[in-house]
């Protein structure tokens, strides 16, 4: 950490003078164990925070500006608290400004400050730079103007910037658990109520290994956008044919409730239908084999949630498919998944800790091998969420 607080208030001072006082933030990128495309479903996920994360550096400059540099992306921009943001200037820059301007919404008022972005989360990899991008901000800008925000209303302002300012209608799950990670345990989410059970994890005897694809498809955001509205079609549809039970969100329906549906429905929205209840189910499953670390059992949910994303919701790829094949053809390998929106991104692997080498190796090579595309491997473990680590004086 002193090497990047090093670097931000090297570049701070570059940028805009004293680093004297220089608040810091930071946000954790996030792995999803299981429980995909249920959270916008009001559903459950079962994610953990991870240790790569985004840190900010700021501090008040006593006007109405914003003055934001990204190490990441090399590139500094301004924009005004008073301005709705345009989506003019970079398109990173609405995630900055979209959370200034949620907050405020949120009628928490906000102070001008000059800010620096310095951040170890894969951009746009699967593993949510952009709500460890949001939260490291959502915690720097009340912190800025003295202000306290409770952390459940912080996640639904990150989310609702992401929604309205940064155009993709993402659930919550990557800003809450970016807000309430924890060493040493899942965080299991129900999307409904916004409260959430830690499950503690050990990975001593187990290890998650996350590996990155390198593919990034276009269609990421516009399919995303179009399976959220068929599953809006899904919830009218099944309320209609379901008539007596109250329907409000896909949610709502158990798995017992699927054959009913399945002459009624068209058949690629029972699809979508069928993977978000049966996801739902197998998230709380899951939590259950974590707690009883019967990780064969957890394993084997992560393997049918991973068929039910390629083949109900349709939303792996073949890159995806390529690693989870290659995963599941290892030794020591109890499960592996595609993990995040999908259309490229990671995949998740649950394998015994005494063969954590030899399947970075070996995915490493096949994967290769069959895609021509050198992967990134991150051996996870679940670390603890977003903090302010120094105000601003
Ligand atoms: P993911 O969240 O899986 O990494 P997204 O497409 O949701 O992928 O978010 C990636 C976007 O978030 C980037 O294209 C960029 O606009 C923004 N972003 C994330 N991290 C940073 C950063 N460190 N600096 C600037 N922008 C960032
Ligand atoms: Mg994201």
């Amino acid at each position: 950490m002193l090497d990047r607080e090093n670097a931000i208030r090297l570049k701070f001072r570059e940028l805009y003078g004293s680093d004297q006082g220089l608040g810091l933030t930071r946000a954790p990128g996030r792995v999803n164990i299981i429980g995909e495309h249920t959270d916008y479903n009001q559903g459950y996920v079962l994610p953990i925070a991870i240790a790569q994360d985004t840190v900010v550096g700021f501090k008040p400059n006593g006007s109405r500006r914003v003055n934001v540099h990204s190490m990441t992306m090399e590139e500094s921009a301004s924009f005004s608290l008073d301005e709705t943001p345009s989506g003019e200037g970079p398109r990173w820059v609405r995630y900055v400004a979209g959370v200034a301007a949620a907050l405020q919404d949120a009628r928490i008022e906000l102070a001008g400050i000059d800010m620096v972005i310095h951040s170890t989360v894969p951009v746009g990899g699967g593993l949510s730079s952009s709500a460890a991008l949001e939260v490291s901000c959502a915690l720097a800008f009340p912190s800025a103007a003295g202000v306290d925000v409770e952390r459940k209303k912080l996640a639904l302002i990150c989310q609702d910037a992401e929604n309205k300012y940064a155009g993709m209608r993402c659930g919550v799950m990557d800003q809450y658990v970016a807000l309430f990670g924890r060493e040493g345990a899942a965080v299991k989410l129900d999307c409904r109520s916004l409260e959430h059970e830690l499950v503690p994890l050990s990975t001593e005897t187990a290890k998650f290994v996350v590996c990155d694809t390198s593919i990034r498809h276009e269609l990421a955001s516009s399919e995303y956008n179009k399976r959220r509205q068929t599953c809006e079609r899904g919830v009218q549809e099944a309320s209609r044919i379901l008539s007596g039970e109250s329907v409000n969100a896909l949610r709502d329906l158990e798995p017992g409730d699927l054959s009913g549906l399945e002459t009624e429905l068209d058949p690629v929205t029972f699809k979508r239908v069928r993977h978000v209840v049966t996801e739902n189910a197998r998230v709380l499953e899951a939590a259950r084999a974590m707690k009883a670390e019967n990780y064969i059992a957890l394993g084997v949910l992560m393997d049918a949630s991973h068929e039910s994303l390629r083949d109900d919701y349709e939303v792996s790829c073949p890159e995806l498919d390529a690693m989870v094949e290659i995963a599941w053809s290892q030794p020591g390998v109890y499960g592996s998944r595609m993990t995040g929106g999908g259309f490229g991104g990671c995949t998740i692997t649950l394998v015994s800790s005494d063969h954590v080498d030899s399947l970075c190796k070996n995915v490493a090579l096949s994967y290769r091998e069959r895609t021509g595309n050198v992967p990134s491997i991150y051996v996870c473990a679940p670390e603890k969420g977003a903090e302010v680590i120094s105000p601003a004086f």
